[in-house]
């Protein structure tokens, strides 16, 4: 069988980690598999480049810049050293990671003494979390004896467009290029390491997929490698009811489909980058499982294309934090077509990404909810827009709501959900601010306050029975 795993930031947080890490991919060469791993950046090491580059950017201290990569060259270190006690390997992970920080220093002191910080340096930067990882993972698993090889995103053949920050490979350049590369390694035996989330563009600038973009990653290479499974680790078990921060009885799904995947991807859910389904969805052959890395005998969740009919009508609850609304209004917009064009156009134009719409009936209307950081450049982008013209009346932002959606196939058909959804949600109190339902049915999303969205999601997850059945 070939099978891509999947390791995020937290399954590699530190040293031991690594060693654990490698255990799991030992007993699947051990069982025969074809083995290619995609690993992201240890937990918060994105995050602590990216503010790194933009204190360059603005001013920082010699002295900082230098304690910064003393840090992080420490935090590898250590991390090769308790995974990999073979001592030539380590020497060639340690000299890997020190040429690698080099670079990094290089690239930080150029953009503090620019003072720029384009999103193409940008994604330079974010890309040496991975490109640190992946050696100390390729150590730890060749200090178990098992034959492996690691490789950039782009050397593995993954090639994308230029949009910085989120790039998108161009498919049929990057399934030619992977089955090239890795096909003949595969068959020589490896077990390939490949960094996660970055990439290159044509003509060899690296790009990256957008954050948590290992998961997408992962899917390329298991399109292009037709490979039978993919198994996504994380920290819980599987795919949960909901987000067990919130609701501690939470419990792990054990099949869903595609499509309720897909919907809880982009649902706040943190479970799959939202763009990862999609390639599997059309391929309809890969089996993805989301296990958990400190578990791993536990089933977790498959992801299939369509799952037997459940008992229960909704699989999951999910809630998506730090949103907003924006409400573009005024009666002269009943009954002018091309205006909801031009409001979108806005959208675009602001660069900021629509997550759910409602327009009433009457038309007068619509307001639509975007990330929380888009708010204001998308509310002055549309002021701008509609700034000569008199179809608008108002344009407004609310800063303080969050998204719930109950998701399931169940959901389809079966009357009587919605008013379950929001008799519980009234319940408690909770006024609800929007309210929209895909034609899919797979999904009933509502906006509340942000300060009521821990208790919604509660109510609901107790009246859809997602709890453990005590019985
Ligand atoms: N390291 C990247 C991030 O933190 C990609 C990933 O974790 O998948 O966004
Ligand atoms: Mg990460």
């Amino acid at each position: 069988m070939r099978v891509v795993h999947k390791f995020g930031g937290r399954s590699i947080g530190n040293g031991s980690n690594f060693g654990h890490v490698a255990k799991i991919i030992y007993s699947f060469v051990k069982k025969n598999d074809e083995v290619i791993i995609l690993v992201s950046a240890m937990a918060g090491v994105t995050d602590q480049l990216i503010e790194c580059a933009e204190r360059c950017q603005k001013e920082i201290k010699k002295d900082t810049l230098r304690e910064f990569i003393q840090n992080l060259l420490k935090k590898h270190l250590k991390a090769a050293e308790e995974s990999i006690d073979d001592i030539s390997i380590l020497k060639e992970v340690e000299q890997k990671l020190n040429e690698t920080l080099e670079e990094l220093e290089r690239v930080l002191v150029g953009i503090s003494l620019l003072k720029e910080l384009s999103s193409q340096a940008r994604d330079k930067v974010m890309s040496f979390g991975e490109r640190l990882s992946t050696p100390i993972l390729w150590g730890a698993v060749k200090n178990l004896d098992i034959p492996a090889l690691y490789l950039t995103g782009y050397e593995a053949g993954i090639v994308t467009d230029d949009r910085f920050g989120n790039a998108r490979p161009i498919w049929n350049i990057s399934i030619e290029k992977i089955q090239q590369t890795l096909s003949p390694l595969l068959e020589q035996g490896y077990t390939l390491i490949i960094s996660g989330f970055i990439a290159e563009t044509e003509d060899g600038i690296i790009t990256t997929l957008g954050r948590g973009g290992t998961d997408y990653s992962a899917v390329i290479i298991a399109a292009a490698i037709e490979a039978q499974e993919i198994i996504f680790w994380k920290t819980t078990s599987g795919v949960l009811t909901t987000d067990p921060n919130i609701e501690p009885n939470a419990q792990t799904i054990p099949s869903l489909s595609y499509a309720e995947a897909m919907e809880l991807a982009y649902f706040g859910a943190k479970i799959l980058h939202p763009k990862c389904l999609q390639p599997v969805m059309e391929r309809e052959n890969i089996l993805v499982r989301v296990k958990n890395t400190f578990k791993p005998d536990a089933e977790g969740s498959i992801i299939v294309p369509v799952t037997e009919q459940v008992e229960n009508v909704a699989k999951a609850v999910s809630v998506l934090f730090n949103a907003g609304i924006i409400e573009v209004g005024g009666a002269e917009m009943i009954g002018t077509p091309g205006i909801a064009a031009r409001i979108f156009g806005a959208f675009e134009k602001a660069d900021a990404n629509v997550i759910m719409i409602s327009q009433s009936s009457s038309e007068a209307n619509i307001s639509v909810v975007v990330n929380r950081s888009d708010l204001k450049k998308t509310e002055k982008t549309l002021k701008e827009t509609f700034a000569h013209t008199n179809y608008i009346k108002y344009i407004r932002s609310e800063d303080d709501i969050c998204v719930i959606g109950v998701v399931g196939e169940g959901l389809k058909g079966t009357p009587g959900v919605a008013a379950k959804v929001f008799q519980s949600v009234a319940q408690k109190g909770v006024n609800v601010r929007m309210i929209a339902q895909g034609s899919s049915e797979l999904n009933i999303s509502f906006v509340v306050k942000e300060k009521d969205g821990a208790l919604a999601v509660r109510a609901l997850h107790e009246a859809f029975e997602l709890g453990e059945k005590i019985n």
